[in-house]
């Protein structure tokens, strides 16, 4: 049986077509330009989600650095404060968050993010958490960078 009549199915939109060239794939133009179209959004939407992905992960890795600084000013170390918390695979790039009232607006956050690795307030009321959690006595005297 030649191409020519070998029925086909449209990718497209699923019609049953006679085709007019062997290498015709779609029913229609329309079709294929649909099809064409489609692609191209897919493949952007791929390439938008990989960046904002890199982005992200990139943000990530800048606040895990300045907890770690942070940290090593304080004493202590990412994996130590894991622990503390009872979780080795906890992000603590977010901890922070916990120290929030809900419905914080963004900017506040960013700030309270920022007091946080400079150890003012929210920095010293996390060590008094994880030493609560630990089970040491509550300690309020000041984190070494802050004495
Ligand atoms: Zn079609």
């Amino acid at each position: 049986m030649s191409w020519e009549n070998e029925k086909r199915i449209c990718p497209h939109c699923g019609i049953e077509f006679m085709p007019n060239a062997h290498n015709q794939k779609y029913h229609s133009e329309e079709c294929k330009q649909a099809a064409e179209n489609k692609r191209w959004y897919q493949q952007n939407k791929e390439a938008r989600k990989k960046q904002i992905t890199e982005q992200r992960r990139q943000k990530r890795e800048e606040r895990r650095k300045l907890l770690v600084d942070r940290m090593a000013l304080a004493g202590t170390t990412y994996l130590n404060e894991q622990i503390a918390l009872g979780n080795p695979q906890i992000d603590l790039t977010n901890a922070w968050r916990k120290f929030l009232p809900e419905g914080t607006p963004q900017a506040d956050e960013k700030a309270a993010m920022l007091a946080f690795v400079r150890g003012t307030e929210l920095a010293a009321e996390m060590h008094r958490v994880n030493a609560l959690m630990r089970g040491h006595p509550l300690d309020d005297s000041p984190l070494p960078d802050e004495a």
